[in-house]
């Protein structure tokens, strides 16, 4: 690692019930000094004055694809689209070309992610069966192994309670979480007779959530192992969540702020599963995840060509981008008073750090990771896809106008992003591996 430092001057720091004016100086990737003044010839300074500091976003759940999928997105775009929405930590998930579904598989995709990566980028593992296999996957550094319940990445019998409860004790074992799509498509009738995205999102319905998000905490209370439930949609899964041990909770901003009224007019720009729900619903989403019932909001950002997408819906494959959207559209909700910055921390930095075990980071204190966002509170602008780093230039959000806006982000101790730009080399960013780094 090169020397380098980066004095940031005169900025509001938080401090985790609102902000102090101070410099915060970072050297050879951490924090090295928060002062209110601080002289030093640094070889960088910024002048913070107007902006806020706040520690580097981690998004636990994006697609970044690479490899086999790199004309939808690979570990450069993706990353960068990361540095420009004020994440300096991000999770990749194992479905991509070749999956993940072994350690020799993942310490490959650590080797091309580590030429290619502008920030910190950790991987999941998909589930498998072999016992033998997730310990190897967790040496590699694996965040967690994924379970996809609709339909597995890597073989295996999720209809098997056994299966899950096996998988889930091998698991725990290595101190690593399952994390899991709970969607139980398994008496879904496919009785419309149109293919469109309202009839499909009609037929993967909220008892499908359930009943999965039931079936899996049964098993996981068994098993003992941590458990991460990704992007829920129901207030009810949140508290059934919340009141099982070892248990946490994530939840998306398009399933917060867009409801299934927007598919008949957006149709594959609004198409992910779980789909989008009822007006009804994403209410009660909202106002449980904005009082702190939800432990994590992840963009499930998931790239596709707009050609991929856009056909009848059975076809058009489900996601959407959402790096670059996430945290303007939070501030956003920040600056309408209609979320407090604290539990916007708590979801975006604090819990996610403390799920998936990253010990040095999401905090802003002498020793931890010089990674850190600054923001521009009071900018107003308007989403555009076509500005997009991420090479998926759609988004269900194109138009929604937004205040508050990242000026610069910082990840490991260098400038990673600044006012629109990418200014880090490729590769600049780190691989990280759950229990050894970050
Ligand atoms: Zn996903």
């Amino acid at each position: 690692m090169e020397d380098r430092s980066i004095l940031v001057r005169d900025v509001d720091i938080w401090n985790e019930k609102g902000f102090t004016r101070s410099s915060i100086l970072i050297e050879k990737g951490r924090i090295k000094r928060i002062a209110r003044r601080i002289n030093d010839d640094a070889v960088e300074t910024i002048n913070g004055s107007g902006l806020k500091a706040l520690p580097g976003l981690i998004d636990v759940h994006v697609h970044l694809r690479d490899m086999g999928l790199a004309y939808k997105e690979d570990f450069a775009t993706g990353t960068a689209a990361a540095a420009a929405g004020g994440f300096t930590t991000v999770l990749d998930m194992p479905n991509t070309i070749p999956p993940t579904d072994s350690a020799s598989r993942l310490i490959e995709k650590q080797k091309v992610a580590s030429h290619k990566t502008y920030v910190n980028v950790g991987f999941h593992a998909a589930a498998v069966s072999d016992s033998h296999e997730i310990d190897a996957l967790a040496a590699a550094g694996a965040f967690s192994l994924k379970l996809y319940l609709p339909k597995p990445i890597a073989p295996f019998d999720v209809e098997n309670d056994e299966a899950i409860e096996k998988l889930m004790r091998a698991a725990a074992r290595v101190n690593t979480p399952v994390t899991v799509h709970a969607e139980d498509l398994s008496a879904t009738e496919n009785t419309s007779l149109r293919d469109g995205f309202e009839e499909l999102a009609e037929a993967r319905s909220p008892i499908s959530e359930t009943r999965a998000v039931d079936r899996l905490l049964t098993i996981q209370k068994k098993a003992r192992c941590k458990v991460h439930y990704c992007h829920l949609t129901l207030r009810s899964s949140l508290a059934r969540v919340s009141l099982s041990g070892r248990s946490t909770s994530e939840v998306t901003p398009h399933h917060l702020l867009l409801s299934k009224k927007l598919l008949s007019g957006l149709g594959w720009k609004a198409w992910m599963v779980p789909p989008l729900r009822s007006e009804e619903t994403r209410r009660s989403l909202l106002r449980s995840t904005v009082t702190g019932l939800a432990s994590v909001i992840a963009s499930d950002h998931a790239p596709h060509t707009i050609t991929e997408k856009d056909q009848s819906a059975s076809k058009s494959p489900p996601g959407v981008p959402g790096l670059e959207t996430t945290f303007p559209l939070m501030l956003t909700m920040v600056n309408r008073q209609q979320m407090s910055l604290s539990v916007l921390v708590k979801l975006l930095c604090q819990n996610p750090a403390r799920i998936f075990g990253l010990k040095s980071k999401a905090q802003l204190r002498k020793g931890a990771d010089g990674d850190l966002v600054l923001v521009d509170m009071k900018k107003e602008s308007r989403i555009d896809s076509s500005k997009f780093f991420s090479k998926a230039k759609f988004s269900p959000f194109d138009g929604f106008k937004t205040k508050g806006a990242v000026h610069t982000t910082v990840a490991g101790g260098r400038v990673v992003y600044r006012d629109g730009e990418i200014v880090a080399r490729e590769g600049s960013g780190a691989v990280l591996q759950r229990g050894f780094s970050g």
